[in-house]
Order: structure tokens, then sequence, then C-alpha cells
């Protein structure tokens, strides 16, 4: 480990401030360092693992397809990308899906439709995107400009124009934005994951999702953390009784292996057309068949399952000694803890949990299939760590 490390901060770039552990093999929930210390992984790659690590299901439909055809370009026909964009549309009612990478680059497809969309139906000066303060969209300068916090900002000017921020929960607030801008959308996170694991209220999301109906603005909704089961439906916004016009998801959807979907409502199906848009990479035959392992699973006895085990973070963690507060949904838990959270964080890393922060909070991201053994042994050594 001490050579690995001398290694990785000779070589690479120095954008990680990586924790001291290097993990070699796991199965499921539980993974080991080379030297066989075992750790209970509560934020399955910050919520990618979505049925944890060297899970049987995925690996055989990964290395299936990787016996077959491991990349065609986007110029021909391959199975796995056309099957999971009908699973895809089938569990939400969209109609089509453009296939990315990333969350930023999912993104960057809800952005360039949002902006197509407004220019041909409105005019070209209606090119701005209204986001929430304290979002978090992404790392490329399209995605750093929608987020809503200044501090990613800071070193990179100049950022691609037209993004506004609106404070969260305000509903006049993001409606004034929206008309002394020109707005062509408005893009929300159900749930703020890099911000704090904050909840949005549901009155505001759904007068958002009303404003933006009436006034033919798109209702774009980051579901980059948020999707793919996380919260207990398939995506978040499903707990809003909101139908919005884009979704943009990543992370759990690869279950391990990058890839990121734009799912465009009928309202937007046609918007993009040939040579508008394009990933060398996207929609790879080897993620895709990854993806519709999980995305066939995530059914309503799984999606039971994690209110079920969230229902049981919530109630052991809230009031616990040393907790102020929890926050989140489904498998999205934040905790309000009174000491630091890094702290908490380092004292449950020493003890065998691997969990994450967001801003102020300690984060819990499990993967959706983490076992009740697993679950309650990583909860009492958080529980310990917040009460020390
Ligand atoms: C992680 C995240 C992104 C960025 O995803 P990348 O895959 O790192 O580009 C965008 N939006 C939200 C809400 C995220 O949590």
């Amino acid at each position: 480990m001490s050579g690995l490390k001398a290694l990785d901060q000779t070589y690479v770039a120095r954008t990680y401030n990586r924790f001291p552990v290097e993990i070699v093999s796991g199965k499921g929930s539980t993974v080991y360092d080379p030297d066989g210390k075992r750790y209970i992984d509560m934020g399955s790659g910050i919520g990618v693992t979505s049925f944890g690590i060297a899970d049987d299901a995925w690996q055989k439909a990964v290395t299936d397809q990787l016996a077959k055809v491991q990349h065609m370009s986007n110029l021909y026909y391959t199975e796995p990308c056309a099957k999971l964009a009908q699973m895809l549309c089938k569990r939400t009612g969209m109609k089509k899906v453009f296939f990315a990478n990333s969350g930023a680059e999912a993104n960057e497809c809800a952005i360039k439709v949002a902006r197509k969309y407004a220019a041909e139906k409105k005019g070209a000066e209606y090119f701005t995107i209204v986001t929430l303060e304290n979002s978090f969209h992404g790392r490329t300068l399209t995605t750093l400009a929608a987020t809503g916090q200044d501090h990613f900002h800071e070193l990179f000017q100049p950022l691609t124009p037209g993004f506004v921020h609106a404070p969260a929960n305000d509903l006049q607030a993001c409606i004034r934005a929206a008309e002394e801008n020109k707005a062509a959308a408005i893009m929300i996170e159900c749930i703020q994951g890099e911000g704090g694991v904050r909840v949005l209220d549901k009155a505001f999301v759904q007068g958002v999702a009303q404003y933006a109906a009436e006034n033919d603005l798109l209702l774009i909704v980051d579901e980059v953390q948020t999707g793919n089961g996380r919260t207990g439906e398939m995506y978040a916004y499903m707990n809003y009784g909101i139908q919005p016009d884009v979704v943009s998801t990543a992370k759990g959807l690869g279950g391990g292996l990058p890839l990121g979907a734009a799912l465009l409502s009928e309202k937007v199906e046609n918007v993009l057309g040939f040579g508008d848009h394009g990933s060398t990479f996207g929609g790879n035959p080897v993620c895709c068949a990854g993806a519709i392992s999980i995305i066939e699973r995530i059914d309503d006895a799984l999606l039971a399952e994690v209110k079920a085990k969230s229902a049981y973070l919530f109630a052991e963690l809230s009031g616990a000694p040393g907790v102020a507060f929890v926050t989140g949904m489904g498998l999205m838990v934040g905790i309000k803890t009174e000491k630091p959270a890094g702290e908490v964080l380092k004292k449950c890393m020493e003890n065998g949990v691997l969990c994450l922060t967001a801003k102020d909070k300690v984060r819990l991201l499990p993967a959706l299939n983490i076992s009740w053994e697993e679950l309650k042994e990583a909860v009492a050594i958080i529980k310990a760590a917040c009460a020390a």
C-alpha cells in the first residue's frame, strides 16, 4: 500500500484526496484491503455499484457480452443498447434515450435538447436554464455553470453562459428567475446529493413542474445520483407525482461501468436529429448489457426492500447519540452529526465501514441489495462513531 500510494501520487493527477485505503477484492457490500481487512461498503462507489461488488448476474451479463462484441461505433446497430433504451422507456413513459458515458454528459445532452427546443419554439434568445442554488450537475464547463455553487466556478472562468441559479424551495424566486431571463428550461435534482442530501419540498417541485408545463419550459430532472432505484422508486421524480420532459441519469445505471443516459419525453423525443449530438463510446454494448441486468432486477420487490432498509436506517439513526438529524430518501441518506462529518467517517473507516460525506453530513449510498446483516453491522459501527 505505501508503494501504491507513492506510485499513485507521483503519476496520477492530484484531483482526488484519497483515503489511505486500497481495495483489492469483495463480494456484494463487503470489500477487502490487501491485508484482508474487511469493510462494509456504505458508499457503493458513490451510488454506482447498484448490486455491489462482483455481483454474479451483472458480471455474467458483462462478460457474456464482452466475449461477443466489446464495441461497435454508433454507425451500426447493437442489441444491448436498443433493449436497454426500450426498458428505460417502458419504466418511465419516456419515448427516446440518448446514451452517454457519465452524468455530466447526460446533462450536456439535456441542456442541448433544451436549447434547441426553445430556440426553435420561442426564439434564439430563449437559451437560459434556471438551476438551483446548492445544486450539482457535473464537472464540464457547461455543467459547472449549471451547478449552483460558486466555489466550483471561481478558478474556471469564463464558464458557458446561459445559467442562472434560484434558491431551492422558493417557487416565486424560481419563476421570477425564469421570467426575467427568458428561460428555456428549469433543471433540478429532487434530492441535492452533493449539496448535502437535501430533499426538495413536494409543493415546490410540483409548482415548478406546473409552471414549466403551462409556459412551455422544459423540466429537466437530474437523476444522476437519485435514479435507478436509489430512493425506493425507479426514479426520484416518481415520489413527487410529476412527469419531467427530460431525465438525466448515470451513476447506478451501469452497475459499475461508465454509462449515462438522457431520457426524452414525447415533447422532445425528436428535437435532436442526425448529427446534432453523439458520443463515440455512448451506448457501449458491454456497459448496456450490464445495465440491463441492473434495471431488470429493480422490480417492486427490490424497491420494497430499499424502502424497508431506508425505514430501518432512519429509525436507528434519528435521535441516536451524536446525531442531530437525518435527511434523504430510500438508500440515499444524510446524517447531520454533532461532530464534524469527516471525523465520523474516519472513525467508521478504522472500524471497518466505508461511508461518504456530502457538505456537512455523513452520506450513505449502500448497494440496493445490501444484506440485512451487513446493514445492521454497519449501522452499529456508524452509531458508535457518532456517539464517541
Ligand atoms: C455525480 C453527479 C453528476 C456528475 O456525474 P459524473 O458521472 O461524475 O459526470 C451530475 N449530477 C449529479 C446530481 C450527480 O450526483
